[in-house]
């Protein structure tokens, strides 16, 4: 169920059943030469959707800019500063709260949110126990990796064993290519595998890696490949989502 094509008596109707809702929440940035810009976002959301439809949890807007101040120097790419984040999750989380929602499960598609999204939650928590008693009803919330579970690493080492990579990877080309076949882009790259390493700022990255990439291959994602991943992750994400939200 998706609240973007819920009207608001269908979203309380839904509450009387469950106080969890699903947030997808990304990246709009650069994914190397042949990786779409959205890539993070879409995974989140289409692996999001996937949950909904396998628990019949609701699945609420997308975040689909993040903390991404790292790509700004490849065209494209656009952040929100820290603080910034912090405030969007926060805001969402809160006007949701109000509502009679509970459970906040962030499906997360870019590793470089997951600071700023665990000090959105330290924020929310820190404003509700600061007046004792105050976090009535008791609000969770969580933040879930959709590459991070053993399910995924290895289907990464069977399909990837050279070139998965920690950025443009080739799972989540490959898992964009599977919802948007019409993209695919699968010419050689230079170097084949991409270099690894650290990052400071937006310049220091693209000096570091020149075309956007670290440590990936991903001409040698598929559809098929993606479709895989797609199936793994929405299988891990809902069994987990359900472990967690009647707890
Ligand atoms: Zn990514």
């Amino acid at each position: 169920m998706d609240l973007h094509t819920s009207t608001w008596e269908e979203v309380e109707g839904y509450l009387e059943r469950s106080k969890g809702i699903i947030l997808p929440i990304g990246s709009t940035e650069q994914h190397g030469p042949n990786g779409l810009i959205g890539t993070d976002w879409i995974c989140a959301e289409a692996i999001s959707r996937g949950v909904g439809g396998e628990t019949g949890a609701l699945v609420g807007p997308t975040i689909n800019v993040g903390m991404a101040q790292h790509h700004l120097a490849f065209a494209g790419s656009v952040t929100l500063r820290p603080t910034t984040l912090i405030a969007v999750v926060r805001d969402t989380v809160v006007s949701l709260a109000r509502h009679g929602f509970t459970r906040f499960f962030f499906v997360n598609g870019h590793g470089g949110n997951i600071a700023t999204v665990t000090a959105a939650f330290s924020e929310i928590y820190a404003e509700r126990s600061m007046e004792r008693l105050s976090n009535q009803p008791p609000i969770k919330c969580a933040l879930r990796n959709w590459w991070d579970s053993e399910a995924i690493r290895k289907l990464q080492k069977e399909l990837f064993p050279v070139g998965e990579g920690s950025h443009a990877t080739a799972s989540e080309v490959a898992l964009t290519w599977y919802k948007y076949p019409e993209t695919m882009n699968r010419s050689e790259l230079t170097p084949k595998v991409a270099p690894n390493g650290g990052f400071a700022d937006a310049e220091d990255y693209r000096r570091t890696f020149p075309d956007g990439r670290i440590g990936s291959d991903p001409s040698q994602a598929t559809p098929e490949a993606g479709k895989r991943f797609y199936d793994t992750a929405v299988d891990d994400v809902a069994r987990d989502y359900e472990r967690w939200v009647t707890r």
